[in-house]
C-alpha cells in the first residue's frame, strides 16, 4: 500500500542506474578491444566492477567529502597532511588494485598493455574520475623516470605495487606508492620556461626553493617538478621525506576551491629547500617531462570520453524507461534523434581514443604509429576533451530536471567535464603544439596526414578538407588556424579509425561531421534509420 504520494514507486521514473557490466553493455568499447587482441574478459570483470552499484555510490560520497588539509597538529608541529575520506581511499585501493597505474609497464598484459590499462582507465573514470589525477600521474611519470635509470630501478618495485598504501610515511617504508607532479607556477602557467623555482646543487642532490601554483593529489609519495637548476630548467624528483626519514620540506599553503573534481585535492605549495634528486640532463627538463605528459594528454582524452559515455548510458537508462504523453521518451521520435546522435559521436570518439593508444602501443617498434601518436595525441586531446562538456549537457536534459539537482550524478559529471580540456595544456596550447609537431617532423605529417585521408576517404571523400588543412600547416599565418586545423585532423582521425574498425557508421559520421551542413546540437543530424543500432551498441540491454 502506498505511504504518500512521493513515495509511490509507480511514478514513472527509470530504475536506478547501477550493477552493470560498463564494459560489456559498450559495444563500441568491447570491439575495439576485440579488434586488439585484448583480454575480455578481464575487462569484463573490470566493468562489473566500476558499474556496481557500490562503486558508483563511492563517487558520489568522495565528492560530497571533500579532502580536509591540515597544516599542523594541535601542538603547532607541521604535519602538512590532507585527509581524505574512506571512499577515496576505497576508490584508490580499487584502481591500484586494476593496476591502472601500472599495468602499461609491468608486463602483465601482453597484448596491448597500453591500450588495454586505457580500457580500465575508461571504465574507472565512469564511477569517479577525482581519484584517477594522481593514479594516471603514476602511470605517466614512469615516462620520464625512464630518463634516470638508477632512480627508476630504485622506486620501480613500489611503483608498480598493485598495494595501495595510504600510510605518510617514508616510500621505502610502504608496500606501494603514488606520483604527482608540480610543473606549472603561478606567473607562468602554460609557459614553464618562466618557473622561478631554483634548484641550488648540495652534492649529490638539489634543494628545492619556491612555489607551485597547482600541484594536485598532494598525498603522493613523491613529484617531478620542473626547476631552474644551473643549467636551465630541469626536472627533478622531490619525495615527501628525506633520504634520512625527516619530512621533507613541503609546505601545503591552501587547498584550490574548484569548480567540481572535488574527491581530489589541488594544492598550493611552497618548498622552503626541498630535497630532490635531477631525472635527466641538466637544462632538459621539458624534454624529460614531456614523456609524462604525453601519457597524460592521452589520459585525458579517455578519461573525456569515459565521462561521455557514463552520461550517455544514464541518459539512454533513463530515456527507456520514463514515459511522456503515453509513450517511452526512447521511442519519441525528437529524443531518438538526440541519443542516437550523441551514440554515433562517441561512436566515433572511443574509436579514436583507443586508435591513439594503439599507436603508442606500437610507437616503439614501427615509426609510422610513432608519428601517428606524435601528431594525434593534442589533437584528439583537443577533440575530445572539448567535446565532453557539450555532451554531458545534451547527457544531463535527457533526464529532465532530475538531471539538475544533485541527488543524481549528472550535475558532479557536468562540473567535471571542463577539467581535461585545460589539464596538461588547454585547447590553443593543444592546436599550437599540433602545429610544432608538424613543423619538426614535416614529411611523417604530410605522410600521416595522407594515410588518414585515403582510409578516411572509403567512406567520405575527405579531399578537400584535407587540402584545406595542408594549406594552412604551410601558411605563414597558420596560428590563427591552428584549431581549424586541430579539429580537422582529429576528425578525419575519428572517421578514419571508424572504418578501420569496419564500422557500418563511418560514412554516416562523415556525411554529419564533415559533410556540407554540419550541426551544432546534438538532434539535428539526419541519422536515417541508424537510430536504433546507434542507442542498442551504445548501452546494450
Ligand atoms: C584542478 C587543477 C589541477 C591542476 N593540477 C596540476 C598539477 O598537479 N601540476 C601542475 O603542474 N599543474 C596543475 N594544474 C595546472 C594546469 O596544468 C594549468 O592550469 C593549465 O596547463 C593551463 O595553464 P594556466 O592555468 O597557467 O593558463 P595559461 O597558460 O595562462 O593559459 C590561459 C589561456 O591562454 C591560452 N594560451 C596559452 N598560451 C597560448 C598561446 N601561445 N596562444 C594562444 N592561447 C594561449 C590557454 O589555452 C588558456 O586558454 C592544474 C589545474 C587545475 C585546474
Amino acid at each position: 500500500m502506498s505511504t504518500g504520494f512521493l513515495e509511490d514507486a509507480s511514478f514513472n521514473q527509470s530504475p536506478p542506474f547501477g550493477d552493470l557490466d560498463l564494459f560489456s553493455a559498450d559495444r563500441p568499447l568491447a570491439d575495439a578491444a576485440a579488434r586488439y587482441g585484448l583480454d575480455l574478459k578481464a575487462l569484463a570483470r573490470c566493468g562489473k566492477d566500476y558499474g556496481s552499484a557500490e562503486t558508483l555510490d563511492l563517487g558520489r560520497v568522495a565528492n560530497e567529502n571533500p579532502p580536509k588539509l591540515r597544516t599542523m597538529d594541535g601542538k603547532g608541529n607541521r604535519i602538512d597532511f590532507v585527509e581524505f575520506h574512506p571512499a577515496y581511499h576505497a576508490l584508490m585501493a580499487k584502481s591500484i588494485g586494476w593496476g591502472i597505474h601500472s599495468a602499461a609497464h609491468d608486463g602483465s598484459e601482453p597484448a596491448g598493455p597500453l591500450t588495454s590499462r586505457a580500457m580500465r582507465l575508461y571504465l574507472a573514470t565512469q564511477a569517479e574520475s577525482g581519484h584517477l589525477c594522481p593514479i594516471t600521474m603514476t602511470h605517466a611519470c614512469i615516462g620520464a623516470l625512464k630518463a634516470e635509470p638508477n632512480v627508476l630501478a630504485r622506486w620501480q618495485a613500489k611503483i608498480l605495487s598493485r598495494e595501495y598504501d595510504r600510510r605518510p610515511l617514508p616510500w621505502w617504508e610502504k608496500t606501494g606508492v603514488t606520483l604527482g607532479m608540480g610543473m606549472t607556477e603561478r606567473q607562468g602557467g602554460t609557459d614553464v620556461r618562466a618557473n622561478i623555482t631554483q634548484a641550488a646543487p648540495q652534492g649529490d642532490h638539489v634543494a628545492l626553493s619556491g612555489h607551485k601554483w597547482f600541484m594536485s593529489a598532494p598525498m603522493c609519495d613523491a613529484f617531478l617538478v620542473l626547476a631552474q637548476g644551473p643549467g636551465g630548467l630541469t626536472c627533478y624528483l622531490m619525495p615527501r621525506y628525506r633520504p634520512d626519514g625527516s619530512q621533507n620540506a613541503i609546505r601545503f599553503q591552501r587547498l584550490k576551491d574548484k569548480l567540481g573534481n572535488k574527491s581530489n585535492a589541488s594544492s598550493e605549495v611552497e618548498f622552503h629547500g626541498a630535497w630532490a634528486e635531477r631525472i635527466g640532463p641538466e637544462g632538459a627538463g621539458v624534454r624529460t617531462i614531456i614523456e609524462m605528459v604525453n601519457l597524460t594528454r592521452l589520459d585525458c582524452a579517455v578519461a573525456s570520453a569515459g565521462q561521455m559515455r557514463i552520461g550517455l548510458s544514464q541518459a539512454l537508462s533513463h530515456i527507456r524507461n520514463r514515459s511522456v504523453f503515453q509513450r517511452r521518451l526512447v521511442d519519441q521520435p525528437a529524443m531518438r534523434a538526440v541519443a542516437a546522435d550523441m551514440a554515433l559521436e562517441l561512436e566515433a570518439q572511443v574509436a579514436l581514443v583507443f586508435r591513439l593508444a594503439h599507436a603508442v602501443d606500437a610507437s616503439a617498434t614501427d615509426p609510422r604509429e610513432a608519428a601517428y601518436a606524435r601528431l594525434l595525441t593534442p589533437a584528439v586531446k583537443f577533440l575530445v576533451c572539448k567535446s565532453a562538456p557539450a555532451m554531458v549537457y545534451e547527457a544531463l536534459e535527457c533526464l529532465g530536471g532530475n538531471g539538475y539537482t544533485e541527488d543524481l550524478p549528472m550535475a558532479r559529471l557536468y562540473r567535471e567535464a571542463p577539467l581535461n580540456a585545460i589539464w596538461e595544456g588547454s585547447g590553443n596550447v593543444m592546436a599550437l603544439d599540433v602545429l610544432r609537431a608538424a613543423g619538426r617532423h614535416p614529411e611523417a605529417t604530410l605522410d600521416t596526414l595522407s594515410r588518414l585521408v585515403r582510409t578516411a576517404a572509403q567512406a567520405v571523400n575527405v579531399g578537400p578538407l584535407a587540402q584545406s588543412l595542408e594549406r594552412t600547416l604551410k601558411s605563414p599565418d597558420a596560428q590563427r588556424r591552428a584549431r581549424f586545423l586541430c579539429e580537422g585532423l582529429a576528425r578525419i582521425a575519428a572517421l578514419a579509425a571508424l572504418v578501420e574498425a569496419n564500422s557500418p557508421f563511418a560514412t554516416l559520421y562523415g556525411d554529419t561531421r564533415l559533410g556540407g551542413l554540419p550541426s551544432s546540437q546534438f538532434g539535428a543530424a539526419e541519422l536515417g534509420s541508424h537510430e536504433t543500432a546507434l542507442m542498442d551498441r551504445a548501452l546494450a540491454a
